[in-house]
């Protein structure tokens, strides 16, 4: 068993690891270098190879796979074989794969079911195969330390980093013996006996079902290692939700450093609890260092804790760019760095430039893209009646948006993802792109069709304007209260930091600058509040712990979820979880809901 304390031979084999890890991300990096040379190719040679592997599976034969594969225009002939579908066009098949069913959308072996977004929309569920995975793990494994070695580290050797990732929980089974769960946990499963090698924390860790109490092993084997050279987690929120921990615990986090101890109150079964306590020893120094790290406060924390912290990667983009402020106030300067963009249905861009946040490469080779142009906001060309056309990596123009379009090696063609991105230029012939946001709608009280990207761009701009540029969010929802003669959307905010009572005392001032973003970046929105059939929106200022309250409720609900990747959603509709941010409300804006717009 992996101890805290390393023996030198035990150094020297994990050193030596992460060296081999680094090279081998330079050999696959160099492979999606090559590609990019030669983009557009590349991808219709994955298009050829899945339309291979594929051609004598039940979909392959129903959409011609053979007759496409002998055209001299495969993509085109493709593309008039198989029409672009949704979830839904696959969920029949994907049921007869969950029943045991084999060669109906793929040849390869299905290992088990992803399931995911089960709060940002309706839950979806794919099959998963190595193919499918080999992407990410790749990436997350091996290439991701490779950018960061180059980028943050100036090549110097690497040391360990703290991982904020599960593969806790029993996974469900569908009845053919399928196990059911998150595609990213199924990915560091395949990498369980590396992970000590690369990360802070014992292989246990990763395991553990309470979630509170993962969080602070984490911190603890990772304040106990002072060399900590990074954090890596998924999403943004998780990374805050882990800090909230170690603020929260801070002082029981000295005393197990000290005393080598594991505190009492966490929650873990007796024989996971032995193996972690014998593998640690008082260390009265660090304990020390830490106590003083923590006592000269929260703010630019990171750092004092661990000097040699070089960034923090997770993804701070997008949808989770409301939490940027945040994570910059504890991180006092160290670098943010989101290196990967995918979703559990396909792996869709790497970070190869952590000093571009948000730029990503078209991860050529993990799936055949393809792009619908989204003009004038949502819903151009989605008439249903009209099939949306696609366009491929040669007309994707820079400064244009596009929904992603992938055919995967786990069996999805022509598949819509639903995430919009913007495109903003090339790397050698390779699309450069950034993630714009999802498809739909994300509040439609009256038929006003306000998309999340509206709503976070007016959440998003709301704190320096309110409270200054150093005000930061930990997270924010909303609902609709369609109960008063008018309806009308509350917000509710949670703030971290020192700005309390100056926000209690101007909710009203923040309901006004929403309201006013909103008016200003939909057009029906507006008319509406002219109209006086939606109210003024309403500010509420909750108290702090309740996103990570809301966290822990939305985790149980969804048990095959990877609780380090549920989102918060942007808009809360079961009456359970609104009440959950009702029963926290500190101070909330006063504005008349009758208020037309001016
Ligand atoms: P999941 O299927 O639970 O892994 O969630 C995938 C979703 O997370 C995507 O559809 C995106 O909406 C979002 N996402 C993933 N990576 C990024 C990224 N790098 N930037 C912004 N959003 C992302």
């Amino acid at each position: 068993m992996p101890s805290i304390e390393p023996s030198l031979q035990d150094s020297l084999v994990s050193s030596l690891i992460r060296r081999v890890f680094i090279s081998a991300g330079h050999i696959f990096i160099r492979r999606l270098e090559k590609a990019a040379d030669r983009a557009s190719e590349a991808n219709r040679e994955t298009l050829r190879k899945i339309l291979q592997r594929n051609q004598n599976t039940r979909f392959g034969r129903e959409h011609a796979f053979a007759q496409a594969l002998a055209s001299p225009d495969l993509e085109s002939a493709y593309r008039q074989q198989a029409p672009v579908r949704r979830y839904a066009d696959f969920e029949a098949d994907i049921e007869r794969i969950k029943r045991g069913e084999s060669n109906i959308l793929i040849a390869d072996a299905v290992t088990g079911i992803a399931a995911s977004a089960g709060t940002t929309g309706a839950m979806k569920m794919v099959p998963v195969t190595a193919a499918h995975l080999r992407p990410a793990v790749q990436f997350m494994g091996m290439m991701e330390g490779t950018i960061a070695h180059r980028h943050f580290l100036g090549g110097q050797p690497r040391q360990k980093g703290i991982c904020l990732l599960s593969y806790a929980g029993k996974p469900l089974e569908t009845e053919s013996g399928l196990k059911v769960g998150a595609a990213s946990g199924m990915g560091i499963k395949k990498m369980k006996p590396m992970l000590h090698h690369i990360w802070v924390s014992p292989p246990d860790t990763y395991t553990v079902e309470d979630d509170a109490t993962a969080r602070y092993l984490h911190a603890l084997y990772g304040l106990r290692y002072r060399q900590t050279e990074y954090v890596i987690a998924t999403f943004a929120p998780y990374v805050l939700q882990w800090i909230a921990v170690m603020l929260d615990w801070w002082e029981e986090l000295v005393e197990d450093i000290e005393l080598g101890t594991l505190s009492q109150r966490l929650v873990l079964p007796e024989d996971t609890r032995k193996r972690l306590e014998a593998g640690l020893t008082p260390d009265p120094r660090r304990a020390a260092e830490v106590r003083r790290a923590f006592e000269a406060g929260f703010e630019g924390i990171l750092p004092r804790l661990w000097p040699n912290l070089k960034y923090i990667d997770s993804v701070v983009t997008g949808s989770f760019a409301i939490h940027q402020p945040a994570l910059n106030y504890y991180a006092g300067g160290v670098p943010l760095y989101s290196s990967f963009y995918g979703m559990s249905e396909v792996s869709i861009g790497v970070g190869l430039w952590p000093d571009r946040l948000g730029e990503y490469m078209l991860f050529l080779g993990a799936a055949y893209y393809e792009f619908i142009q989204v003009e004038d906001g949502e819903f151009a060309g989605d008439h249903p009646d009209a099939p949306p056309r696609t366009v491929t990596l040669e007309d994707l123009e820079s400064g244009k948006y596009y929904e992603v379009v992938v055919t995967t090696y786990a069996g999805l063609y022509r598949y819509r993802t639903g995430d919009v991105i913007k495109m903003v230029g090339h790397y050698k012939s390779a699309p450069v792109i950034q993630f714009s946001h999802r498809r739909g709608l994300a509040m439609d009280l009256v038929s006003e069709k306000t998309t999340e990207q509206q709503v976070r761009a007016a959440v998003e701009g709301l704190l320096p304007a309110w409270l200054g540029e150093r005000a930061a969010l930990r997270d924010f929802t909303t609902s609709g209260d369609v109960d008063s003669i008018v309806p009308q959307y509350v917000f509710y905010l949670e703030l971290i930091g020192l700005h309390h009572e100056k926000a209690k005392a101007t909710l009203d001032e923040a309901a006004a600058l929403i309201d006013k973003a909103l008016r200003t970046s939909n057009y029906l929105y507006y008319r509406c509040r002219k109209r006086g059939v939606l109210g003024a929106p309403k500010v509420k200022l909750v108290e702090p712990g309740t996103f990570d309250a809301l966290q822990s409720r939305l985790v149980e609900r969804h048990p095959t979820q990877n609780r380090t990747q549920i989102k918060i959603p942007v808009n809360l509709k079961a009456k359970e979880l609104v009440s959950i941010m009702e029963d926290r409300v500190l101070a909330e804006s006063m504005h008349s809901r009758l208020s037309a717009a001016d």
